[in-house]
């Protein structure tokens, strides 16, 4: 076929434009071309959208099972690509490529332009294509330049014949932009579709989703929704009154929210909550809502993304969470306040308290049992002191380790610890009890700890004590035999004293007439010689005489005095009790003193106080009693006076005889009432006397119940004073008339 002239190209081209797709439309031009040119092997190549590479798109007499004819679109020493980018028609012989181009020998390569658009592939300059077809030994035609136009496809011939070349490009040419329009529809339309099944799958996502999703515009007015949306704000025909109002309550709600929302100024202030009414089930809702400003790219520019969180079940979840932290809380306080009062009865104890749980370990203790028991990180306890909190927590655990494998309920012993301060032994009294839930399992066990110092240190005074004891008895027992033993010797020297003395008195008594016969005629005749009765006798004959006299005399008194004792002491002095009138003994006494008195020129008063009882006593003793002191009075008093008063005493009299004598030194005062005793030697014997006269009358004295006392000022004077009861008392009188008179 030779000459395709106008009338052909249009009637071509409007085939083509009928077409009903891009594939249809390349193997038509491919068909056309071929017929053209006389081409046994055709094929119509076609840049990529993605401008990578050049892709078969139609073959004519070529195996199609040989595929991959792609080339890459940056191969530039590919006559394909040159003719393409060149735009311009390439000539020449030999191998194209692998794949479908291996089936060309001697070729032509028609460019197929299209109309430029942005981002299309430039055209490559025609000194560049010129270099390179040199370089690649191919004959490059020249190009159909066409203002904008830019690369698009490829159709390469096998041997042309030489005169539909001209005709061929022109046509390649010219159904470029129409093969380009319609391959861009083509991926419109597949675009079309593609988003079309996208969109679908979005909707679904989106409906599926448990949560209300709404986009709205800038009136609040609702532009789309989701299905769990319309459930809740989107009527049906068939709605009840009830669901319908329950629909216009949520779409008021709902647009008041959004206004608010809108109102407070940002969407991005995070999810606020919104009340909504289940149109179905009538329950109240509460919805988190999350507002987003979609912004123009997306939709009209004030449209707003709302997602509306379901939380009611979280909400009440929160609010039960809630009560229950609160009752937690309270619990606490209750607890907190238990706890307190606790700690101020522990800390207010004065006895260690320890508490331990199930397994022994101590969990609470008082300051009193952590001294005990506990090792503080910076308490600055010595190594050893941590040796006697560890020996003591030892001691304590097995106890308690022990009573918590017992059924019993309280567990009381003794134990021994010591003091980590000062390493003083410490026994206690353990009491322990255990606390048991309701369940009857015991949950913890209290032990008090009582200080048995002071009763372990009782109990070794006692048993010090009772030792002791028995050993003092045992003492004693000796010692009692040991008395008694002496006291049966006593006893028997005693008697025998008695009997000794007895002896003596009696001897002494029976001697009196012996001794006071031979005393009383030498007295007797000496004073015959004095008188002269037996002759004149001369002065120095009658001083001798009075001498003799005197000693005479003087031994008489002696040995009656002896006598008297002797009598007392052997119990021989008879008592004869009668009323005893004091003036008519005194004036008996003054009587036999009354010459003395009066020898020495003394001053002589009695002076007896007019109510002064009579006595019931014995005269005669009395007598002798008033007669041994005044007759010392007289004998030691030189010049003044001599008196006697008689007072009443309770229950007696009282008897004093007073003198302005010699006096006593103070030293002797108790010497004067011993026997024989006279206190100043030289002296006395100026006085005369036996030293009897004083114990006499003591002994006398204490016959009859009554006692003599002595004040005296040596030089000046004395007073002896005696005290006589107003009745000899009974024991005496007894004891004395029971030993009978001689
Ligand atoms: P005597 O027979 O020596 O008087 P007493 O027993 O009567 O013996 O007295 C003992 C001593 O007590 C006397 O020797 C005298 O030293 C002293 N004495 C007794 N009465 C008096 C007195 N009134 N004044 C001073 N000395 C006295």
């Amino acid at each position: 076929m030779t000459g395709f002239g106008d009338r052909e190209i249009a009637g071509l081209l409007s085939a083509l434009a009928e077409a009903p797709d891009f594939p249809a439309a390349a193997s038509f031009l491919l068909a056309e071309l071929s017929e053209l040119s006389g081409a046994s092997k055709a094929c119509l190549f076609r840049l990529e959208s993605s401008l990578e590479n050049l892709t078969p798109v139609a073959t004519l007499g070529l195996d199609t099972e040989r595929h991959n004819g792609s080339v890459s679109a940056t191969d530039l020493s590919s006559p394909l690509i040159l003719s393409m980018l060149s735009l311009s028609p390439v000539r020449g012989h030999g191998s194209l490529g692998p794949g479908l181009l291996s089936g060309f020998d001697s070729w032509l390569v028609l460019p197929m332009p299209q109309p430029g658009f942005r981002g299309a592939p430039e055209a490559m300059p025609r000194f560049r294509a010129v270099e390179l077809a040199l370089a690649r030994r191919i004959t490059l035609l020249p190009a159909d330049v066409r203002v904008g136009a830019v690369p698009f496809a490829v159709v390469v011939l096998e041997q042309p014949s030489d005169g539909s070349i001209d005709s061929a490009r022109h046509i390649s040419a010219l159904t470029g932009p129409i093969l380009s329009k319609l391959s861009a529809l083509a991926e419109a339309t597949g675009h079309g579709t593609s988003l079309v099944e996208q969109r679908d799958r979005l909707e679904l996502m989106v409906d599926s989703l448990p949560d209300p999703v709404v986009i709205t515009d800038a009136s609040n007015a609702i532009v789309a929704h989701n299905e769990r949306a319309a459930r809740l704000l989107r009527g049906r025909e068939d709605d009840s009154i009830g669901r319908r109002r329950a629909l216009e309550l949520n779409n008021l709600l709902f647009t008041s929210f959004l206004s608010k929302a809108v109102m407070a100024g940002a969407h991005q202030a995070g999810p606020r909550e919104l009340n909504l009414v289940d149109p179905d089930e009538g329950n109240d809702l509460l919805f988190e809502v999350l507002t987003h400003p979609l912004g123009e790219r997306v939709g009209p520019e004030d449209a707003v993304l709302s997602v509306l969180r379901d939380v009611t079940d979280l909400r009440r979840a929160a609010n039960e969470l809630e009560r229950q932290i609160q009752r937690v809380r309270q619990a606490e306080v209750t607890v907190r306040g238990e706890r307190d009062r606790l700690d101020l009865v522990l800390e207010n104890v004065a006895d260690p308290i320890l508490v331990t749980d199930a397994r022994s370990n101590i969990i609470l203790m008082n300051e009193q049992a952590e001294h005990l028991f506990q090792i503080g990180e910076d308490d600055g306890r010595s190594r050893r002191e941590i040796a006697t909190v560890r020996n003591n927590d030892t001691k304590f655990t097995s106890f308690i380790s022990e009573f918590a494998m017992l059924d019993d309920d309280s567990r009381r012993g003794r134990m021994s610890l010591a003091d980590p301060h000062s390493g003083v032994e410490l026994p206690v009294e353990v009491v322990s009890g255990k606390v048991r839930n309701e369940r009857r399992e015991p949950i913890a066990i209290v032990s008090v700890l009582h200080d048995l110092t002071k009763q372990v240190e009782n109990e070794r005074l006692y048993d010090a004590l009772k030792r002791l004891n028995s050993e003092l008895e045992q003492r004693i027992r000796e010692a009692t035999a040991d008395l008694a033993e002496q006291n049966a010797r006593l006893q028997w020297q005693s008697l025998e004293v008695e009997r000794a003395t007895k002896l003596k008195s009696e001897f002494l008594a029976s001697m009196s007439h012996e001794l006071r016969t031979p005393i009383n005629a030498l007295i007797g005749y000496t004073a015959l010689l004095l008188d002269g009765v037996l002759g004149d006798v001369n002065n120095r004959q009658h001083d001798a005489l009075t001498r003799g006299r005197a000693a005479a005399e003087h031994l008489l008194a002696l040995i009656n005095d002896i006598l008297d004792l002797a009598k007392i002491e052997a119990g021989k002095m008879p008592m004869h009790l009668e009323d005893v009138p004091l003036d008519d003994v005194l004036s008996e006494v003054s009587q036999q003193i009354e010459p003395m008195v009066r020898k020495k020129q003394l001053e002589y008063a009695v002076d007896i106080a007019p109510d002064c009882p009579s006595l019931y006593t014995d005269r005669t003793k009395v007598k002798q009693i008033l007669l041994n002191l005044l007759s010392n009075a007289v004998k030691f008093t030189t010049r003044g006076r001599v008196s006697v008063e008689v007072r009443c005493a309770p229950g007696g009299i009282r008897m004093d005889v007073i003198d302005t004598g010699i006096g006593i030194r103070a030293s002797d005062l108790q010497a004067i009432w011993d026997d024989f005793r006279q206190v100043d030697q030289s002296r006395t014997r100026e006085f005369g006397g036996t030293g009897l006269g004083l114990s006499i009358t003591r002994k006398l004295l204490e016959r009859l119940g009554g006692s003599v006392t002595v004040q005296s000022t040596y030089g000046e004077g004395s007073k002896f004073s005696v005290y006589l009861p107003l009745a000899v008392p009974d024991p005496t009188l007894s004891e004395l008339t029971g030993a009978g008179a001689p």
